[in-house]
């Protein structure tokens, strides 16, 4: 039986291995952490938007990027300090916001989004895995200057993607979300997606990991590799602290941290770390819950609700692999929210958390053998691994037991980034 190795349990690493033990494969995976889904996986903002998954270089980012740089307050702020460390990933970046570009990987993200939602469905289906998925829609508000064109051309962009999408005034988006309350004068129109899905990624990493012990996958707690061996040329085995794991094949799902894992192995990830804020807020002290996510497009959040507590998630931040918590940017996320329910009490815990989302250049995730006979990487999923964990985890799947060969596949590592 084929021995392989996946380093990393997030939500990547764990619906992987969960996938490789399905397809017959011998599966140890390795974490630093104690327990799954305890980096980027951990208080995400839970929104399975497979019918809206579009990629980050839009034609307006540069704009937004020249117009906040360097402002603490700012939704998306690109720390001066930051620009040389982005190198030729800030290129290749830009380069990716023209519209045709944009276009072409909105419609094949979306593609796989809502693929991958199907997968995890099939998987819930199968297996008893008790984490809490909610289905009912996401609904996308449009508001500030020309909301109702905006509003429109972007359901017709959701359609042609395949997207259903209902189209809701100000007072129909109220009565479907009576939340919304004290900010209806304010909405042009909502965009309700009715067929996205939402949950807590950790408690799904948590449960995919028990389900793949269940199937026999090993997991080893606490321990870092520190290096992947080879032997003339093709992957033999990993090392650890004070051990040394042999495979037949290595899959890295080690997120923000994966080219480090092959770069001397000289495989280049185009990768960056994309910081994010959330803030997890008890529905008890808060006075009321959405009944289903909400993404404001003006005060760049979204929110969701997890059974008793809402998760509110925003901000990108260009700040290198520093994952320290600044209290300017959790007010931000505070503030953002207040304007979106005036009528809130902020409770005085707001649980604050940043991961780094693991951001490849063009906004398309990696999912691909590699130059190294036998190493694979499933990773770069930036703001989108939750939503495409399943479909990855299949599609890995299917090249590690050499059922496709992945060289075709939008996602491959040979393709040209730019
Ligand atoms: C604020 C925010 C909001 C988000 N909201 C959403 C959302 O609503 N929907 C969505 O789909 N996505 C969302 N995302 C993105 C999503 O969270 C990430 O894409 C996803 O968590 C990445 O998962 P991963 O498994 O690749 O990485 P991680 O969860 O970071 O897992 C990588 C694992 O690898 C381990 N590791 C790393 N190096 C080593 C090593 N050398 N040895 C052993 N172990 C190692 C780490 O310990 C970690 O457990 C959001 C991200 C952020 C930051």
């Amino acid at each position: 039986m084929k021995h392989v190795i996946v380093i990393g349990a997030g939500i990547i690493g764990t619906t992987t291995a969960l996938a490789l033990a399905g397809a017959g494969c011998r599966v140890t995976v390795i974490d630093s952490r104690r327990e799954a889904g305890l980096e980027t996986s951990f208080a995400n903002g839970g929104l399975l938007a497979a019918n809206s998954a579009l990629p980050w270089s839009s034609p307006g980012t540069p704009m937004q990027l020249l117009k906040w740089l360097g402002r603490e307050d700012a939704p998306l702020l690109l720390r001066p300090r930051a620009i040389p460390g982005l190198g030729m990933w800030g290129v290749r970046f830009l380069a990716n916001c023209r519209a045709a570009k944009y276009y072409k990987t909105a419609a094949t993200l979306t593609a796989f989004g809502q693929q991958s939602l199907a997968a995890m469905e099939r998987l819930l289906g199968q297996k008893r895995i008790d984490a809490g998925i909610q289905r009912g829609g996401l609904l996308e508000l449009i508001r500030g200057k020309d909301a109702e064109r905006r509003a429109e051309s972007f359901a017709r962009m959701l359609e042609r993607m395949g997207a259903k999408v209902r189209r809701l005034d100000a007072a129909q988006s109220v009565a479907l979300e009576p939340s919304l309350g004290g900010i209806a004068h304010s909405i042009g129109t909502a965009l309700l997606l009715e067929s996205d899905a939402w949950g807590d990624a950790h408690a799904f990493s948590v449960a995919t990991a028990a389900a793949a012990e269940h199937e026999g996958v090993t997991f080893r707690w606490g321990s870092a590799v520190s290096g992947i061996d080879l032997q003339r040329g093709s992957v033999a085995g990993v090392r650890l602290a004070d051990d040394y794991l042999s495979a037949d094949s290595v899959v890295i799902c080690a997120g923000a941290m994966s080219p480090s894992l092959v770069g001397p192995l000289g495989v280049r990830l185009p990768m960056a770390p994309v910081k994010g804020y959330s803030l997890t807020l008890r529905a008890d002290e808060l006075g009321f819950l959405p009944q289903r996510p909400i993404v404001d497009d003006y005060e760049h959040i979204g929110v969701t609700p997890l059974k008793d507590m809402l998760r509110v998630a925003g901000t990108v931040e260009f700040d290198g692999f520093d994952k320290t918590l600044r209290p300017g940017r959790v007010e931000n996320l505070k503030r953002a929210l207040t304007r979106l329910f005036p009528q809130i009490r902020m409770p005085a815990e707001v649980r604050p958390w940043c991961g780094l989302r693991p951001m490849a250049a063009d906004g398309l995730p990696i999912i691909s053998p590699t130059a190294v006979p036998r190493l694979f990487v499933n990773t770069g999923h930036g703001a989108l691994g939750w939503t495409l964990a399943c479909g990855s985890a299949d599609l890995i799947t299917s090249m590690v037991t050499s059922r496709s060969d992945a060289r075709d596949t939008p996602f491959s590592l040979t393709r040209s980034f730019w």
